[in-house]
């Protein structure tokens, strides 16, 4: 291998990361090079680019052709900045590729996945046995969450399907749940039709008087009801779901509870905020990404589950060709929806080796701290803070924004053609339509913030 490729890849990752300030987070419009790739990337005449060639057209199509979500003013979905120890682990993972599939082929990389696990489950009060694995994102956990609730709670669907099944089963969520639920019952054959959205209270959280109503209907008209699922952290706004009382639902009537922590989950490490996910230790399974507010790089997702067999049940096959079962191993593609597997975990597992619990902690915490800034100065200049989320998410508007001669979107449009910040907008039940900032970075700082609130004036400003 050639020094001098991997020389431009560390310089690359190094300047990059320090320039991404002094630039804008946004695209330039268009992809104008794709032209360029086309004309230069023909395969038919491949092997003719050297590697340093390739990295300088690609880096340069990144820089030019993507919105930055690493930037410290994209204030935006949940894309982070990621640690740099990221960087280092993809590049690991890459060298050794390890099959993590299989405890045989790859037991270093599985033992560090569970140990990974393991600390993250305790800190959600998991005290007990339990199953975790990486996904590729909080919709693979939350697809892996529904078919274990059908193994476990609806005897026949393995074997069977749906079709086998006497009753159709529900799925209860809030009306802010994730989509991610409506394209896992499409997948698993459930329909959209096994969703049943319970109305939110006005901070958006899952009212338990709706839930129940929603459940004791469908008894009524002779469905199954099957599992909850409890969001913390909606996208929407930022609402935690009230865990305790859903839980007190949920046990009574012997459905699984199902905690979406994709982006809030990591709330469980920082000590302020902690007790607003009192009751996830209750869950029968929980999905958490790394790859929103931990800042690892995308896709990391976590699994976690306390029944076992539930996910053997769903999962496990007899095969004649691969290892058998390590005593004391745990073959991930027996318990969950991957095959090959890639070892996901080992970002993370670098980011607690390197800052500790508590330090990640912190990290996550400061996020949490800007937003508190930004709710304040955002209302010292007079916007109005419509959700009143505890998590970095903060969605606003403004009298001037009447929806006729100012609509949010024209808001929006206004402060990215200025090209220093990233925003979006959000609509919420019973809402007029808002603005919606999100800290996704550990860079960003009150003088990111005093940018946005500058481009904001600018842009609610009267034009000529
Ligand atoms: C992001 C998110 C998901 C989907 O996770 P991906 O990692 O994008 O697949 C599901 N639920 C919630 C609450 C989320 O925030």
């Amino acid at each position: 291998m050639n020094d001098a490729v991997f020389a431009r890849l560390a310089s690359l990752a190094r300047d990059f990361r320090a320039s991404l300030r002094d630039q804008s987070p946004l695209p330039a419009s268009n992809f104008p090079a794709g032209k360029d790739l086309r004309a230069k990337y023909d395969f038919a005449a491949a092997g003719r680019r050297s590697l340093e060639d390739i990295i300088t057209d690609v880096s340069r199509w990144m820089e030019s052709g993507t919105l930055q979500v690493t930037h410290p003013r994209y204030f935006g979905l949940f894309n982070p900045s990621v640690h740099e120890s990221s960087i280092i682990a993809d590049a690991l993972v890459a060298l050794y590729n390890p099959q993590v599939g299989g405890w045989s082929h790859a037991p270093a990389a599985n033992e560090i996945e569970q140990w990974t696990l393991r600390a993250l489950g305790s800190s959600l009060g998991w005290t007990g046995e339990f199953a975790a694995h990486f996904t590729s994102g909080g919709s693979e956990a939350n697809h892996t969450a529904v078919l274990a609730a059908l193994a476990a709670r609806a005897p026949g669907y393995t074997a069977g399907g749906t079709g086998a099944l006497p009753k159709p089963p529900r799925i209860y969520l809030s009306d802010e749940s994730h989509h991610s639920f409506v394209k896992i019952a499409r997948a698993c054959g459930l329909g959209e039709q096994a969703l049943a959205h319970a109305a939110t209270d006005s901070s958006y959280r899952m009212r338990p008087d709706a839930l129940l109503a929603e459940i004791e209907r469908d008894e009524a008209l002779g469905f199954t009801p099957l599992m909850i699922v409890a969001t913390v952290g909606t996208t929407g706004s930022g609402a935690i779901d009230p865990i305790p009382e859903i839980n007190e639902i949920a046990s009574e009537r012997n459905l699984w509870l199902h905690v979406d922590a994709a982006w809030g989950g990591s709330a469980a490490l920082v000590q302020r905020l902690k007790r607003y996910l009192a009751g996830i230790e209750h869950a029968d399974s929980v999905t958490w990404d790394a790859h929103k507010w931990l800042s690892v790089s995308m896709g990391a997702g976590m699994f976690f589950c306390k029944h076992r067999q539930a996910l053997k049940s769903m999962f496990e096959i007899e095969t004649g060709y691969v290892p058998a079962t390590v005593e004391g191993g745990v073959d991930l593609y027996k318990e969950s929806l991957q095959w090959s597997r890639r070892f996901i975990g080992l970002k993370l597992f670098f980011a607690l080796a390197e800052h500790g619990m508590d330090g990640v902690g912190r990290i996550v915490e400061r996020q949490a701290t800007i937003a508190d800034t930004l709710r304040a100065r955002l209302r010292a200049a007079q916007w109005r803070v419509v959700n009143d989320s505890v998590l970095p998410l903060v969605c606003f508007t403004h009298d001037t924004i009447d929806g006729r001669s100012l609509t949010t979107q024209m808001v929006v449009d206004r402060v990215l053609a200025r090209g220093r910040c990233w925003i979006s907008h959000v609509t919420l039940p019973r809402e007029e339509p808002a603005l919606r900032a999100c800290i996704t970075s550990f860079d960003t700082t009150e003088a990111d913030l005093d940018i946005l609130l500058e481009d904001l004036r600018a842009a609610i400003a009267p034009r000529a």
